[in-house]
Order: structure tokens, then C-alpha cells, then sequence
């Protein structure tokens, strides 16, 4: 399918920020974004790239009202010389399409979905800011748009990508977060959602956000939803413990979101020769850990941060240090490492770099 280009006029461009210290994450918005429309029996139509507007959605279109909308969180890294980078865009896309599948909206075609990103990054491409930790997030959406009440499947769907300059997660160096293991609340359970990136999941993961904030904590450590025994994420991102000589993750049991992030440091871990398990991992098992001074790591894992250090967790009214609240060894190694592939200052063994320019 061909994707028409209209670009903005000189005098529609916004100002580009100027100074990266201050981009934060997702309040500024580029020129340009990628759209296609699906409709049944035709299938995906009118690919273009156009000037950033809003979209045209009758009140009645589905995605308002049941809920069909998923997304997806990528980025464009911009290397010391200039080349532009993307960080394993295949998981992405992939991802995209099972969050799809399992909401019954159309699937994409890979091709199109890559062809439209790469050109509209690289339209966009003065947006990538340039200081060390900042880069250019992706957020391709799908919502249904059917004009229709009544739970079924829509008709149509809209496929877009817009694109956020953002800011480097540890301006001031890493900051050790503090987490809340959520017994009441739960976010996903097997057989449901949580291994898409269908919106509903986060507006059912505020409340207990907001009591965890509340509290002091800066996210929730979410168990599973039956036995509430097993850990399972922590806030939007994936969590890894280090007991003594083995680096534990929950195992992808249907609930969990799979991680591009957790699954690269997995695999890094593993080139290393440490042992990597993907295996169920109950609170008792932490505690115990922690009481014979065994945990030497804890981290979460994901787009936005790489990964971020966990100091102290709360859990049955009584507060946990990590590692006496000392950032591990393990969660540095893999920032820095993951992050030299992500900006192409290292080689990259794993194949995990797109250089688009
Ligand atoms: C996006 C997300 C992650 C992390 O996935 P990455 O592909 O590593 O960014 C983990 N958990 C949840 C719930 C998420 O939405």
C-alpha cells in the first residue's frame, strides 16, 4: 500500500523545544503522525502521513464505549554521529498484533506497520533530541471506531503513531524506588488481558496506584490475581529479583506483559553465563531470601527506564530494604550495557539494533 505524504506548511510547525533538560515524558507532540483506517471487507485503506490533529470520532464509535484500544511503546534513539536507531521494532509489532488478536480487532501487516513508523521517524528525525538518556518515544494506537452500541467486534478500526521527544529517565543518576505489594487490588489475571497493551489494563491499575502514592510509594508490586502469593509486575514494567547466584522472573503465564526489555535482559544475563529462571516467585520466598541476607538484586524492566532499581518494598504493613537500599551491580551492568547497544556505541552480538539512518 502506498503511504501518501503531506507534510506540514513552514508556518504550521510547532517550535521544537530547546532545552532537553526540561522534555519530561509525553506533553509534547511532533509535526507529523502515521494513520491508516480498517474497514471490514476492505481491509486496511488510506495510509498517510499527515500534520499532528485530532481525530474525528463519533461519540458513539466503539473504542469510547467497550473498550477495544490497544497501543504499543517503542523508541528512536539518535547515536553520537547522528545514526538514528530502533530497539528490536519486530517484538513491537508482533506484540501489537496478539494484543490485537486477543481483542478481536483487525491485525496489521507487519510491512506496513514498519514502512509507516520508519518513514515518519525519519520525517520527524530534527525532533530526536540529542543529549545522553533522551530519545524520541513511539506510541503506535489502535481504537475501534464503528459507529455502533451493542458488544461486538467494530467494523473499523484506526491505526496510528505518534511521536513524543522525552527526556532522560536518571537526569541526576539512578533513584532507587520504593514499592507497594498491592493484597487487595490486582491487575490482571490468567485468561484475561494482561499480556496486552489494551488500555483498560492501566485505568484498572490507577486506583491502587494512587493508594500506593498516597502512602509514600512510588509503584505498585502486583501479585497474582488467585492465590495473591506470586509476584507478577511491578507498576507498567517487569521485575527481576537476584537471589544469590540466580536471576528470577515471573514466567509469561498470560497475565504478564511480555516485556521487550525483559526479554533482552534475560537474554544478556544468560550471555553472561548467569543462570536465568523464569519461574514462579512467591512473596514467602522473598522474605525468606531477604531475611538470610540473600538478595543481592532487585529491578524493574522496561521501554521508558531500561531498568530501574528497586530500594525498599512494602508489603503486610512493614517496610523491606534491598541490598541495604544500594543500587545492585547486576542493575548498572545491564542499564549501561543495553543502553551502548540502544544508542549504537558497542557492538551489538544480539542483532537487537535497527539502524534506520
Ligand atoms: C509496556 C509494559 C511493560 C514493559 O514492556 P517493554 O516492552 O519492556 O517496554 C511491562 N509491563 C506492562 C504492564 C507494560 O505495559
Amino acid at each position: 500500500m502506498e503511504i501518501k505524504i503531506r507534510t506540514a506548511a513552514p508556518g504550521q510547525m510547532k517550535q521544537k523545544p530547546t532545552d532537553e533538560s526540561q522534555l519530561g515524558f509525553g506533553g509534547i507532540f511532533t509535526d507529523h503522525f502515521f494513520i491508516v483506517e480498517y474497514t471490514e471487507g476492505t481491509g486496511w485503506h488510506d495510509a498517510s502521513i499527515e500534520p499532528y490533529r485530532p481525530l474525528p470520532l463519533d461519540p458513539a464509535a466503539m473504542c469510547l464505549h467497550y473498550g477495544q484500544l490497544i497501543f504499543e511503546g517503542m523508541k528512536a534513539y539518535r547515536g553520537k554521529d547522528n545514526s538514528i536507531y530502533l530497539f528490536r521494532p519486530d517484538m513491537n509489532i508482533a506484540r501489537m498484533n496478539a494484543s490485537a488478536e486477543r481483542l478481536v480487532m483487525a491485525t496489521i501487516d507487519p510491512d506496513l506497520f514498519k514502512e509507516g513508523l520508519t518513514k515518519l521517524v525519519l520525517l520527524e528525525k530534527d525532533w530526536i533530541p540529542r543529549s545522553s538518556g533522551t530519545s524520541l518515544y513511539i506510541r503506535p494506537t489502535m481504537a475501534a471506531t464503528e459507529k455502533a452500541l451493542g458488544v461486538h467486534p467494530s467494523s473499523e478500526y484506526l491505526f496510528y503513531i505518534i511521536l513524543c521527544p522525552v527526556g532522560a529517565y536518571y537526569p541526576q543518576g539512578f533513584s532507587p524506588t520504593k514499592i507497594y505489594v498491592s493484597e487487595e487490588f490486582v491487575r490482571a489475571v490468567r485468561g484475561g488481558v494482561g499480556y496486552c497493551k489494551a488500555a483498560g489494563n492501566y485505568a484498572a491499575s490507577l486506583y491502587a496506584a494512587e493508594k500506593a502514592k498516597k502512602m509514600g510509594y512510588t509503584q505498585v508490586l502486583w501479585l497474582d490475581a488467585v492465590e495473591k502469593k506470586y509476584v507478577e509486575e511491578v507498576g507498567t514494567s517487569n521485575i527481576f529479583f537476584l537471589i544469590d547466584d540466580e536471576l528470577i522472573t515471573p514466567p509469561l503465564s498470560g497475565s504478564i506483559l511480555p516485556g521487550v526489555t525483559r526479554e533482552s535482559v534475560i537474554q544478556m544475563a544468560r550471555h553472561w553465563g548467569m543462570t536465568v529462571s523464569e519461574r514462579p516467585l512467591s512473596m514467602d520466598e522473598i522474605l525468606d531470601a531477604h531475611a538470610k541476607g540473600t538478595i543481592r538484586d532487585c529491578f524493574a524492566s522496561g521501554t521508558a527506564a531500561i531498568v530501574s532499581p528497586v530500594g525498599q518494598i512494602y508489603f503486610k504493613g512493614k517496610e523491606y530494604a534491598i541490598n541495604n537500599g544500594e543500587i545492585g551491580e547486576l542493575t548498572k551492568r545491564l542499564y549501561n550495557e543495553i543502553l551502548q547497544i540502544q544508542y549504537g556505541e558497542k557492538d551489538d552480538p544480539f542483532g537487537w539494533r535497527v539502524k534506520i539512518a
